[in-house]
C-alpha cells in the first residue's frame, strides 16, 4: 500500500516537473519572440549614400551619418561637400 503511494507521489512529481519544464520552454519562447519584436521596432536610419534604411542598431555612425557598410561611409565622407 505505501509502495504505492510512493509511486502516486512519483509519478505526480515527474507530471509536474514535465510541466513546469513545457511552461519555462513556453516562456522562453515568448521572451524570444518579444525580442526580435522590439528589434524590428528599433529606429530606422537612412543611409544618405545609398538611400537605403537600416535599423540603427546595426548601422555604422561615422561623422554624424548612418551608414550601412564601411564602404558607404568611406565614399559619402570622401565625397567633396555640396
Ligand atoms: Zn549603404
Amino acid at each position: 500500500m505505501a509502495l504505492r503511494f510512493l509511486l502516486f507521489f512519483a509519478l505526480v512529481y515527474l507530471f509536474v516537473s514535465v510541466l513546469r519544464s513545457v511552461f519555462s520552454w513556453r516562456r522562453q519562447q515568448r521572451d524570444l519572440r518579444r525580442r526580435e519584436e522590439t528589434k524590428l521596432g528599433e529606429e530606422m536610419v537612412l543611409d544618405p549614400q545609398c538611400q537605403s534604411y537600416l535599423p540603427k542598431g546595426s548601422a555604422l555612425l561615422r561623422g554624424g551619418f548612418y551608414f550601412c557598410s564601411e564602404q558607404c561611409a568611406r565614399l559619402y565622407l570622401a565625397r567633396p561637400p555640396s
